[in-house]
C-alpha cells in the first residue's frame, strides 16, 4: 500500500474490469506442483500470476539450539525469504523486519494447524524462497509451504490456502497484483482453514469500511476454496504417479525362475555364443 499514483486507471470505465483484464473477484492464474526438491522431506513450487515461490519442509527433527525445545510439543519454524533478484530494485540479501514479520505470522499459522503435540522436543522447519515477487508473496509462500508440509507427511488438521484481497480506486478486488498493491488503498491477506472456515492469518494494511472489509474477506473465502482444490490436485498428481508406477511393477508378470537342476546343467555346459558351423 504505497499510496503511489498509477499511470493508468486500475479499474476500467465499466467499474467491473481491472487493468489486467480480470473481474473484481477473479484470481490470477495459479499453478502448484508438489515434491519438486529431492533432498527436502517435502516441497512445493507455486506460480501465482508473476509470483514464483519455492517451499521446502524438513522434520519433525531435532531442535538446535536445544534450549528452543518444547517438551510438550513440536515447534514450527518458518523462514520467508525474498531473493535479491526477485524484485525490480535489487533487494538487500538477508532478513529484514518485513521478512521476520512474515516468518513469524506463518510460523504461528502453521503451529495451530500441525498436530504439534504428537512430536514433543522436535522442530518442523519450513522454508519459503520467493524467486520472483509481484504482490501476495506471503500468501503464495504459505500456500506452497502448506503443500510442502503435506508432501512431507507432517500430520495436520487441513491443507491451508491463503490469498490477499484489497481496495483499489475505491473498489474491493480479489488477489491484488503488484500495481494494485502499490497504488491501492488497502490489502487484506488471509489464510483460511477450508474444513472449518477458521482464520489462521488475517492482516489488514490500509483503510476499509466494515462493508468493504466483509467483501474483501468474502472474496478471500471464495478464492481460498479454489486455491485449496489446486493444492489437493498437486498432491494427488504427485502421489498418483507413485501409485501408477507401483501398479506397473506389480502388473508385470513374475519372471520365471529356471529350476535349480537346469541351472546346474547350464553351468556345466560349454559356453556357445555362436551356433556350431553347419549345425541344424
Ligand atoms: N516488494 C519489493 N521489495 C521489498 C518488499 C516488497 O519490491 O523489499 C514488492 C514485492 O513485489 C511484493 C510487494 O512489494 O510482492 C508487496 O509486498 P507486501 O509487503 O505487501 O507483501 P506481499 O504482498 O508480497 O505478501
Amino acid at each position: 500500500m504505497g499510496g503511489t499514483q498509477s499511470e493508468h486507471k486500475l479499474i476500467l470505465e465499466d467499474g467491473r474490469t481491472r487493468y489486467d483484464g480480470r473481474a473484481l473477484d477473479e484470481l490470477r492464474p495459479v499453478s502448484i506442483q508438489a515434491g519438486v526438491l529431492r533432498r527436502a522431506d517435502g516441497s512445493a513450487y507455486v506460480e501465482w500470476g508473476q509470483n514464483k515461490v519455492l517451499a521446502a519442509v524438513y522434520g519433525p527433527r531435532e531442535v538446535h539450539p536445544r534450549h528452543l525445545q518444547n517438551p510438550a510439543r513440536a515447534i514450527v519454524q518458518a523462514r520467508y525469504n525474498m531473493a535479491s533478484f526477485s524484485v525490480g530494485e535489487r533487494k538487500r540479501p538477508g532478513p529484514d523486519r518485513r521478512s521476520q514479520e512474515i516468518s513469524k505470522i506463518i510460523s504461528e499459522a502453521f503451529t495451530s494447524v500441525v498436530f504439534v503435540e504428537q512430536f514433543p522436543r522436535t522442530t518442523v522447519d519450513v522454508y519459503m524462497e520467493v524467486l520472483q515477487a509481484d504482490a501476495g508473496t506471503r500468501c503464495a509462500g504459505l500456500t506452497a509451504a502448506s503443500v510442502a508440509l503435506a508432501d512431507a507427511g507432517v500430520p495436520m488438521r487441513d491443507i491451508v490456502p491463503a490469498v490477499a484481497s484489497g481496495k483499489v480506486e475505491d473498489v474491493v478486488v480479489c488477489d491484488l497484483n503488484k500495481d494494485e498493491d502499490t497504488c491501492g488503498q488497502a490489502d487484506v491477506p488471509c489464510a483460511i482453514l477450508p474444513r472449518t472456515g477458521e482464520f489462521l492469518l488475517l492482516q489488514m494494511d490500509g483503510h476499509l469500511t466494515y462493508d468493504e472489509l466483509m467483501r474483501a474477506i468474502e472474496y478471500n473465502r471464495r478464492a481460498a476454496k479454489v486455491i485449496n482444490e489446486l493444492q489437493k490436485e498437486a498432491l494427488r498428481k504427485k502421489y498418483s504417479i507413485v501409485t501408477l508406477q507401483n501398479n506397473e511393477i506389480t502388473e508385470q508378470p513374475p519372471q520365471e525362475q529356471p529350476p535349480q537342476e537346469q541351472l546346474e546343467k547350464a553351468a556345466d555346459a560349454p559356453v556357445a555364443s555362436n551356433p556350431p558351423e553347419g549345425g541344424a
